[in-house]
C-alpha cells in the first residue's frame, strides 16, 4: 500500500485527520502552503510546504512518496468571505482542486477523500437533511464544493478516479489531550468565540439573530466532534480500498443545538459566565441545519464517540486553556 497525502494537513480538520491516520499506522504526510495552517499542527508528521497550484511539485511529491490516496482539506471555508470575494474561493477551491486532480491523474493516484460540506444543500427542505436532499447552494462557498463534487463524478467516469465526498456539518472541539485544536487566523466560528468571550479575551459575543423560527429564536446547528469527523475519513478510505463505489456521506451529530444552547453548555463546562448580546442576523445563515447521518453509520460502520455537546466543548476548552494563543506562530 502506498502513502497518503493530506492536502491541508496543517489546518484544523486536516491536522486531526493526519494525527489519526498516523496513530492507526498509516504512512501519511501533510502537504500545506501554511497560508492558514500551522507547522506545529502536524506534530511529528512530515510536512511538504508547497502550494497545490504548483502542479509540478504536487506531481513530484505524489510520485516520490508513492502516494496512493489523497485527502483534500486545503480550501477556504468562510461563507461570508466567499460572498465578498468569490474570485478567491472559485480559484482556490475549484481551479486549484482541479489542478490537484489532474496531477493525481498524471501520477496515477486514483483514491480521493474530499472535504465537502452541508453548504452544498442550500436552504433545507427537510427537518434533517440526508444525502438525497437537493443540492442548490446559497453562497459561493457551497457552490465551489458542489462543483468539485460534480467534477469528481465526471472524473470517475472518464478517468477512473474514485472518491468519497464527506459533507460536514459544524466541525468543533479538539484533540482530547489538547495537543492540537482550532486556530484560525480570523476566528469566525461560534465555539472558539464563546470560549474567548468567557475568559475575557474578547468583548461580549454577538449572537447573530434571536428572531429565527426556532424554540429560542437563535440558529440551530449540528456540531460534530473533530475526531469523530477524522474517524469517518479513515472509514471512507477503507471503503475506497475495498473497492466500494464512489459516494457521499453526511457527517454531523444528528442533533441540533441553538446558539444559546452552546453558550449555556460552555458556561457549565468552564464555570464562567459568557457575556453576550443579541445582534442582527448574519447574511446567509439558515435558521436550522441538522444532518441525517445514518448513512455513514450503516454503510461505513461509523460511530460517534463524542456526540454530546459538553464533550465537544470540553475538548475545545482544554485546547484553549493549554494554548490560549493557539499555535502561537
Ligand atoms: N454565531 C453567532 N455569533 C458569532 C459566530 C457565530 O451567533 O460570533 C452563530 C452563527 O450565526 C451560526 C452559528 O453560530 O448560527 C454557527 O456559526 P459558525 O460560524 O460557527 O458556523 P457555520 O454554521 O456558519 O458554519
Amino acid at each position: 500500500m502506498g502513502s497518503i497525502m493530506v492536502a491541508g494537513g496543517a489546518g484544523y480538520i486536516g491536522s486531526h485527520t493526519l494525527w489519526m491516520l498516523r496513530q492507526k499506522g498509516f504512512d501519511a504526510f501533510a502537504y500545506d502552503n501554511l497560508s492558514e495552517g500551522h507547522r506545529a499542527a502536524v506534530l511529528d508528521a512530515d510536512l511538504v510546504v508547497g502550494d497545490l497550484a504548483d502542479s509540478a511539485l504536487v506531481e513530484r511529491t505524489l510520485r516520490e512518496r508513492k502516494v496512493d490516496a489523497v485527502f483534500h482539506f486545503a480550501a477556504y471555508c468562510y461563507v461570508g468571505e466567499s460572498v465578498t470575494d468569490p474570485s478567491k474561493y472559485y480559484k482556490n477551491n475549484v481551479v486549484t482542486t482541479l489542478a490537484l486532480l489532474d496531477a493525481m491523474r498524471r501520477a496515477e493516484v486514483k483514491q480521493f477523500v474530499f472535504s465537502s460540506t452541508c453548504a452544498t444543500y442550500g436552504n433545507p427542505v427537510q427537518e434533517r437533511m440526508d444525502e438525497a436532499h437537493p443540492q442548490w447552494p446559497i453562497n459561493p462557498y457551497g457552490w465551489t464544493k458542489f462543483m468539485v463534487e460534480r467534477a469528481l463524478a465526471d472524473y470517475e467516469r472518464a478517468y477512473g478516479l474514485r472518491s468519497v465526498c464527506l459533507r460536514y456539518f459544524n466541525a468543533a472541539g479538539a484533540h482530547p489531550e489538547g495537543s492540537i485544536g482550532e486556530d484560525h487566523n480570523t476566528e469566525t466560528h461560534l465555539i472558539p468565540l464563546v470560549l474567548q468571550a468567557a475568559v475575557g479575551r474578547r468583548a461580549a459575543l454577538k449572537v447573530f439573530g434571536n428572531d429565527y423560527d426556532t424554540p429560542d429564536g437563535t440558529c440551530i446547528r449540528d456540531y460534530i466532534h473533530i475526531l469523530d469527523l477524522a474517524a469517518a475519513h479513515l472509514l471512507g478510505l477503507e471503503s475506497l480500498r475495498r473497492g466500494d463505489a464512489s459516494t457521499a456521506f453526511n457527517l454531523g451529530n444528528g442533533a441540533g443545538y441553538s446558539v444559546l444552547d452552546v453558550i449555556r453548555a460552555a458556561e457549565a463546562v468552564t464555570g464562567l459566565k459568557v457575556p453576550y448580546e443579541f445582534a442582527p442576523r448574519r447574511a446567509g445563515d439558515p435558521a436550522r441545519l441538522v444532518g441525517d447521518c445514518r448513512r455513514a453509520e450503516q454503510v461505513l460502520g461509523w460511530r460517534q464517540q463524542w456526540a454530546d455537546l459538553p464533550s465537544i466543548i470540553g475538548s475545545a476548552w482544554r485546547w484553549h486553556q493549554l494554548h490560549p494563543d493557539g499555535f502561537a506562530d
